[in-house]
């Protein structure tokens, strides 16, 4: 089968590549190669009542399927350069901005009008934050919510179908260079292209890594994540979360000079856990509508860790701990902010007595025993500083999950139109290393997707 564009990974990335090519050049042929399942057949088999931890299910819903990991997130879509990935690096600022803009407008047009765009633009609380070292990130948030998230992705799904060629539960296994373009292998056969956009995510890291070494593309590995999610009741950050929804906060600590930020925040919203190859960590989401709502928010705390000679593996080094946290807790452990600095397990009685009903099923125990000295220290020197603005925050009740890690794909070696040395191969997304979220995985799939329409004419 041969198309003009061949399109690995149905996240973000890989729809607004497709969505783009799909209005602005109808005439060219698109395929998608997805290798979780059609969002109408995503499902993850936890159901607190039989099914109460991973099992490791062989495409795991949560990460992989048409709409990829952002499919059931909480679907926060940050406007802006100043985290959520490097774009602008290669594209440009303005650029970058305006595409994230632009993705934007589609979001709202497919079921997103009448969700929130919230800013820091002029807000008070910056101030409050600096007068306790702490600094507030400036971004527009759109918060879809994750019902409302499902929505705009089905409605993009419908509007791309007959449109675009979908090949769900199809991994695909190499990418080969010939002398017209691409050839695309997967089980069901070999596809050829003029172009290749691959979008495959952080699932899809090691697989990239596996390509980008068979074509010589070079990488180089960078850094990683890793800290807890914290979960309180929704009123100790009401006063925040009400205004902004999600606010980027980063404190340097006195002991280390590390810093350490809040990622993710969710108000009102639920734990969840995330397997990544295997390895079951803590993240979460939370609903637009007010019935799914809970009464805890959560936000990750994490302590970016990036080595230097002779070590190259930073993921390597997130994965030995969470996989720590997996031997103890058998999946996630959760711990309560008191039991922590008293040096003492928590118990499935102190959880069972504290104020706060945790929303994830995790295995009480010990945070101290998983995660290394500096990074924890780190974490309990930003629960005080956030106790200053957000009173409440240092409670003994506060729950504090582990362990969160954001891996990185390794950062692969693109251009300013994000195409590797190869003409027509272009690698953009989380996959890439270039981005980290929904907006900016999003802009870049509608900015390579604007080049191969203009070198496609
Ligand atoms: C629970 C959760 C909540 C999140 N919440 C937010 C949020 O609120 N805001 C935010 O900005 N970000 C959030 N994120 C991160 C966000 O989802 C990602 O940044 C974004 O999805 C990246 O898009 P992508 O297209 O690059 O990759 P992905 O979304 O990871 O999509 C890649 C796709 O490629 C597929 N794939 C992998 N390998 C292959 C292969 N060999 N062949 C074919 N297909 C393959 C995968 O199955 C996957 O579907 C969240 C992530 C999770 C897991």
């Amino acid at each position: 089968m041969n198309y003009d564009v061949i399109i690995i990974g149905a996240g973000p990335g890989g729809i607004f590549s497709a969505y783009e090519i799909a209005h602005k050049q109808p005439e060219l042929k698109v395929a998608v190669f997805e290798a979780g399942h059609a969002l109408n057949q995503r499902g993850c088999p936890i159901d607190g009542d039989k099914i109460k931890t991973c099992i490791n299910c062989k495409t795991c819903s949560i990460m992989s399927g048409f709409g990829g990991a952002g499919a059931f997130s909480d679907g926060k879509y940050n406007i802006t350069n100043d985290f959520g990935g490097t774009l602008y690096e290669y594209i440009g600022k303005t650029r970058a901005l305006e595409l994230m803009r632009y993705v934007d407008e589609i979001n709202v047009k497919y079921g997103g009008a009448g969700t929130k765009l919230y800013s820091t633009a002029g807000t008070s609380f910056k101030k409050v934050c600096i007068e306790h070292d702490l600094h507030l990130l400036d971004a527009s948030v759109r918060h879809l919510g994750t019902d409302v998230n499902y929505v705009v992705l089905n409605n993009l799904y419908l509007d791309l179908k007959d449109k675009v060629d979908f090949f769900f539960d199809t991994p695909v296994k190499s990418i080969k260079v010939n002398n017209v373009g691409y050839e695309i292998v997967c089980k069901e056969g070999v596809f050829n292209c003029k172009k290749c956009i691959v979008s495959v995510g952080r699932s899809g890291s090691s697989w990239t890594e596996q390509i980008c070494k068979e074509l010589e593309i070079p990488t180089k590995s960078n850094r990683v994540d890793i800290g807890v999610r914290v979960e309180l009741p929704a009123e100790v950050f009401s006063h925040i979360t009400d205004e902004l929804y999600e606010s980027k906060i980063v404190y340097c600590t006195k002991k280390y000079n590390d810093k350490v930020r809040t990622f993710c925040m969710n108000p009102k919203g639920a734990v969840v856990n995330e397997n990544t190859n295997g390895i079951i960590t803590v993240n979460g989401h939370s609903y637009e509508d007010p019935s799914k709502q809970t009464n805890n928010t959560n936000f990750a705390l994490l302590v970016s860790k990036t080595f230097s000679e002779p070590f190259k593996d930073s993921n390597g080094y997130g994965e030995a701990i969470a996989r720590l946290s997996n031997m103890l807790g058998g999946g996630v452990i959760v711990q309560r902010f008191g039991d922590l600095i008293r040096g003492r397990r928590s118990t499935p009685d102190r959880i069972q007595n504290s104020f706060i009903t945790p929303t994830l099923q995790a295995t009480p125990g010990d945070l101290s025993l998983v995660l290394p000295k500096r990074i924890l220290d780190g974490i309990i020197e930003m629960i005080y500083a956030l106790d200053k603005i957000a009173p409440g925050t240092a409670n003994d009740d506060t729950l504090l999950y582990g362990v969160e890690v954001k891996f990185y794909t390794m950062q692969v070696e693109v251009d300013g139109n994000l195409q590797t040395k190869y003409n027509g191969l272009y690698i953009i997304g989380d996959g890439s290393g270039v981005t980290h979220s929904l907006s900016q995985a999003s802009a870049s799939g509608v900015y390579v997707a604007q080049d191969i329409i203009k070198n496609l004419k």
